[in-house]
């Protein structure tokens, strides 16, 4: 159903697909969400295809899970939030619409979404 080969992240990864980086390493990818939630709304994603929290190995939790602090430290000086909410959703019902697995970083504002 969900074909690796339409994976749209797995064109970001590949480079296909353009995306505005905020961290890289050799196992994860960091971009800009491209629907903009708040600003600096971010997704960190294995660069393997792994389709959501079940199919996860444990080398990519431990890589994405290493990674994201590094991406809210990154954040946290670009955009200056006054917070950050991790995000992970497995499953159409529980609202994933990428079937990669990505944990959205969602800088939060005193004042709405940042854009002001
Ligand atoms: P989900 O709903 O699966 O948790 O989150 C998927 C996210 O991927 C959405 O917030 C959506 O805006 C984002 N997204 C979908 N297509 C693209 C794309 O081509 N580029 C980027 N940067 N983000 C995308
Ligand atoms: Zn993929």
């Amino acid at each position: 159903m969900h074909k690796k080969e339409d994976c749209i992240f797995c064109k970001i990864v590949s480079g296909d697909i353009p995306s505005k980086k905020v961290y890289e390493d050799d196992h994860v990818l960091a971009f800009l969400d491209i629907s903009q939630v708040t600003k600096g709304h971010t997704l960190v994603i294995p660069k393997t295809h792994e389709e959501n929290i079940y199919e996860l190995s444990s080398a990519s939790a431990e890589h994405v899970f290493k990674a994201a602090p590094k991406v809210a430290r990154a954040i946290k000086n670009a955009f200056l939030p006054e917070g950050i909410n991790l995000l992970n959703n497995n499953g159409e019902l529980a609202g994933q619409s990428v079937f990669h697995f990505h944990v959205h970083l969602l800088p939060r504002y005193g004042k709405g979404d940042g854009f002001g």
